[in-house]
């Protein structure tokens, strides 16, 4: 079995709320929300960052194209934010790639 949490939910060892899935990517929402929207979208295969997706170009697009059908269905029309937290410095936690869609109020800049 996987030690990894992300893997586990992918396998559905761990529930989780799903939003989406495609061959490629499962879409949930994240446990501790610090929107009112925040959903994950992680590709099933287990790569640990963003910077290791790179490495599979048609896997980052699913991973993107998936984050704004989210967007779409979660209807954030005022516009969205996508985060792909790297590296312990950043405040990942969780080392198997993920793109935060946050949304559903105004939030501040970070960049
Ligand atoms: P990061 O800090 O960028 O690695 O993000 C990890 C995210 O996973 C955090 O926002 C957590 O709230 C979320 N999280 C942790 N455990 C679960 C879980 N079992 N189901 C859904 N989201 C989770
Ligand atoms: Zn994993």
């Amino acid at each position: 079995m996987s030690e990894c949490l992300f893997c586990r939910i992918v396998a559905g060892e761990i529930p989780s709320t799903v939003l989406r899935e495609t061959d490629q990517t499962v879409a949930f929402r994240d446990v501790a929300p610090q929107a009112p929207v925040h959903v994950l979208v992680v590709p099933r295969r287990h790569l640990t960052d963003v910077a290791d997706l790179t490495s599979d170009a048609g896997l980052l697009h699913a991973v993107v194209s998936e984050a704004a059908e989210v967007a779409r269905d979660e209807g954030l029309d005022g516009g969205w934010r996508l985060t792909f937290n790297t590296g312990a410095d950043a405040g990942q936690t969780v080392f198997h790639v993920h793109a935060h869609v946050l949304g559903g109020t105004a939030m501040g800049r970070l960049a």
